[in-house]
């Protein structure tokens, strides 16, 4: 299947948050797979593209600053508990936002010993130096804590660590802080950036009605885009977020998520082999943060 246009990808984590391919490698992987543009988004963090920015500056691809902020919904909308909030074109050295993904990440590991705990008591015995194994150059959380209770053979898989022990609901689960997903649009703005719902099928499936009332409470905060384009997303999905893009004059993004190995099968910029993010996504997105920059 081909197509005319290259390809890009603008969701992709890195060894900075709970990736297993460090920025530089991303960097020259997309260059290999013939991207024309990628966009890190570590959860929050952005100092994985402080690094791929410096290695790839002015080459190919084209690199554009992002970050994935795990977010509190908003009141009523308790789903499924993190709403992720994408911010593009951030100014890196931007004192708030960076600022906040400290505290963000703080809350990340300061949950871990706890985490730890709760998997002791039910006999499952790792240590601090097990998961840091896994998160050599960024915050531990559970992706990272997943890995090292499969390397100490507690269990077969990834899913099977989130289903049994640490995912929400389940006996080691605990809570931690999270910024409002309002705050959190409101402060990516403010670094110059654009805040794009992360795959919003996750969060609402295919129900239109919960889109709409998502939409309601993030939009009047400026919200500037949803991430119509995701490997998960059916046929059905995407059409209902291209709709409400083009109702609401929001961009339309898109990107893998490509974590490396703990997403086995996805590949940067193609997904399972059926993805594709249409070229003008990223062509849009550069002119709006030319026009929001030149408004700031
Ligand atoms: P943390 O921020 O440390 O709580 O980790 C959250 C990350 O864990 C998410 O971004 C996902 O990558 C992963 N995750 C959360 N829930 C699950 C789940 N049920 N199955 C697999 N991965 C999950
Ligand atoms: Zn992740
Ligand atoms: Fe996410
Ligand atoms: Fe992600």
């Amino acid at each position: 299947m081909g197509h005319d246009r290259p390809g890009v990808d603008l969701h992709i984590h890195s060894t900075a948050s709970d990736g297993t391919l460090p920025p530089v490698d991303i960097v020259r992987e997309a260059r290999v797979l013939g991207l024309a543009a990628i966009a890190l988004t570590d959860h929050d963090t952005l100092e994985g593209v402080r690094t791929a920015s410096a290695a790839g500056a002015g080459g190919h691809p084209a690199i554009l600053t992002g970050v994935e902020i795990s977010t509190e919904p908003p009141e009523g909308f308790p789903g499924g508990g993190s709403l992720h909030v994408l911010g593009y074109g951030v100014d890196l050295d931007h004192v708030d936002l960076n600022r906040e993904l400290e505290t963000l990440r703080g809350a990340r590991e300061d949950r871990n010993p706890r985490i730890l705990e709760r998997l002791g008591s039910l006999g499952i015995d790792l240590t601090p130096e097990d998961v840091a194994f896994h998160a050599p150059d960024g915050a531990a959380g559970r992706p990272h804590i997943a890995q090292a209770m499969i390397r100490k053979g507690y269990v077969a898989t990834f899913e099977e660590a989130f289903d049994r022990y640490i995912g929400k609901g389940k006996p080691a689960y605990v809570d931690k802080y999270r910024v409002s997903g309002l705050d959190a649009i409101a402060l990516i703005r403010s670094a110059g950036g654009i805040a794009v719902l992360a795959h919003p099928g996750l969060t609402v499936g295919n129900d239109g009605d919960r889109l709409a009332d998502l939409l309601a409470a993030l939009l009047p905060f400026g919200l500037g885009g949803l991430e119509v384009y995701y490997p998960e997303h059916d046929p059905e999905q995407t059409a209902l977020f291209e709709a409400a893009a083009r109702q609401h004059g929001l961009l339309m993004t898109g990107g893998t998520d490509f974590h490396g190995q703990i997403k086995p099968g996805i590949r940067m910029g193609s997904g399972r082999g059926d993805f594709h993010v249409p070229f003008r996504v990223y062509e849009d997105l550069v002119e709006a943060l030319d026009t929001h920059r030149s408004n700031t």
